[in-house]
């Protein structure tokens, strides 16, 4: 019998998972994923991301034991291993489901020549977007840069295909190759072992993501379009860790919404996934999102350098509770809620006037979704310097912030347990609580808002003066 290898990556499924249907279509399959996130330009996992690698890699392996098969994981470059492991199993084809960031794509094409070499084929295929970035461009031909043209011309597009079924069949061939163990890859923290609260949040893996999904469909889809910016209601569907990890694939996501019908609600999410369509998009076009700013005139602006305000920021101990309780849900969870990411990446960048880099750097390490499109575009988008980004003068008030979007306190509450006596009407400036004894372990605030916000904006009238300055003298 024929065989393939399958090369799996952030596609750890096997429903939709066009690379494993090629491989079974054509015979015996040998799945392979392979520890390279210390390879040449590519992103090291951050800490959160390697607790659920890990989990996802075991409940992988267990879906394709069931199906008679097992995966074999390997470590180091992929465009030595895979030739080398193809010879060696007999194997005429390696398939994969593609990436899209420049080190992924290098990687990629490195591998196929090593390939074409050793006279073994390669097919990759698109599973982890709806859209390709080359397939949605404006008229002239070029990136869009901006979201709401960018969606429409995705609704323009042919509806994206139906999910694809697991194979019926994954037979391995008769000399399957070793690899190693998962526990000797160490992803799991151990000294200490700060995973608790990640273990009690998620269920990493295929089937815990069909189940996130079927309790959204039943559940919080409905009001979807009006309570998905309260943090305290759990309104969203918190696939994300899931969608970063191709624990299921975008197009299910689709079109099981879809089905639901074509309510505000349904439109309203499926705009969001576009979102991540936008990232992208924006991912494949840029030279180095995670480093680089988008719009190259913020390459001029003076960030403060704060390591004690940037620790303050990173422990949820700023003394603003909206600020705070984000943070600590995501050192506690690996997750935060979006409107609350907005706030406090506009805390930590307008506020504090911290390099969004930084902020970047420290969502890499601690979100279990930690993204590399979907994380540098949002930063940017959030500090003004990214691709239809909130303009630099919008600057959140975290105190109306908290008010309008946690009303009650309740997600303040849960998470700054320093400050749940305080009634409603007092937790969003504790510092103004006629009982400051109840607020007695929390910090009060680490800067003045309204002066903060006015050294933001002269900072940033400063840049764009400079900017004018210089395109007057060209
Ligand atoms: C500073 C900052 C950093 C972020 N970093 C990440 C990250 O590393 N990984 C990540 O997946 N998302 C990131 N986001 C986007 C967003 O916050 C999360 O996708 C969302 O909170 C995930 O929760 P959910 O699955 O319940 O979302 P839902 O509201 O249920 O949305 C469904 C899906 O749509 C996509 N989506 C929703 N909002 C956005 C958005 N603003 N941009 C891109 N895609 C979106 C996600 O894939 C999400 O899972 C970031 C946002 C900000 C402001």
């Amino acid at each position: 019998m024929p065989s393939s290898i399958v090369w799996f990556r952030d596609d750890l499924r096997l429903a939709d998972n066009p690379a494993l249907t090629e491989g079974a279509r054509h015979g015996s399959v040998v799945p392979v994923y392979i520890l390279d996130d210390e390879a040449e330009g590519l992103r090291r996992r951050g800490g959160a991301a390697r607790w659920w690698l890990h989990h996802s890699l075991a409940a992988l392996d267990l879906s394709l034991r069931r199906h008679g098969s097992r995966l074999v994981l390997r470590r180091g470059k992929p465009e030595k291993i895979l030739p080398s492991l193809a010879s060696g199993c007999g194997a005429s084809a390696v398939y994969w489901n593609r990436r899209y960031d420049r080190g992924s794509i290098e990687q990629e094409e490195r591998l196929q020549r090593a390939l074409t070499r050793c006279g073994t084929a390669a097919e990759s295929f698109k599973a982890n977007l709806l859209f390709e970035p080359w397939e949605v461009k404006t008229s002239a031909d070029t990136p869009f840069r901006v979201f709401t043209p960018f969606w429409r011309a995705c609704r323009a597009l042919p509806t994206p295909s139906p999910a694809l079924p697991v194979p019926r069949q994954l037979p391995i061939p008769a000399n399957e190759p070793a690899g190693d163990t998962l526990a000797s890859w160490r992803l799991l923290p151990t000294a200490p072992d700060w995973a608790a609260g990640l273990r009690s949040a998620w269920t990493p893996g295929e089937a815990g993501a069909a189940e996130r999904l079927s309790t959204f469909l039943d559940g919080a889809l409905t009001d979807y379009r009006h309570a998905r910016d309260i943090p305290a209601c759990e309104a969203t569907s918190q696939l994300s860790p899931h969608l970063a990890f191709g624990e299921i694939g975008p197009r299910q996501i689709w079109h099981a919404v879809s089905a639901r019908g074509g309510t505000a609600a349904v439109e309203k999410f499926l705009s969001e996934l576009g979102w991540r369509e936008f990232s992208y998009n924006v991912l494949f076009h840029s030279r180095d999102i995670a480093r680089c700013n988008f719009r190259s005139e913020f390459d001029a602006f003076p960030w403060r350098r704060d390591d004690g305000a940037l620790e303050a920021w990173q422990g949820g101990r700023t003394g603003y509770p909206i600020v705070d309780a984000g943070m600590r849900e995501l050192w506690a969870t690996g997750w935060m809620h979006n409107r609350v990411r907005m706030i406090v990446a506009s805390f930590l960048t307008k506020d504090l006037l911290i390099d969004w880099r930084a902020g970047e750097r420290w969502f890499w390490d601690t979100l279990v979704d930690a993204d590399p499109a979907n994380n540098p575009v949002n930063w940017q988008w959030v500090a003004g310097c990214g691709a239809d980004a909130a303009p630099y003068f919008r600057i959140f008030n975290p105190v109306l912030q908290g008010k309008k979007i946690d009303p009650r306190g309740d997600y303040v509450r849960r998470w700054v347990p320093e400050l749940a006596g305080l009634p409603a009407d007092a937790i969003h400036q504790p510092w103004k609580a006629i009982k400051p004894a109840t607020a007695d372990a929390y910090p009060p605030p680490i800067v003045d808002h309204a002066f903060a916000r006015a050294r933001a904006l002269d900072v940033f009238h400063g840049l764009k003066k400079g900017h004018s300055d210089q395109a007057d003298r060209a």
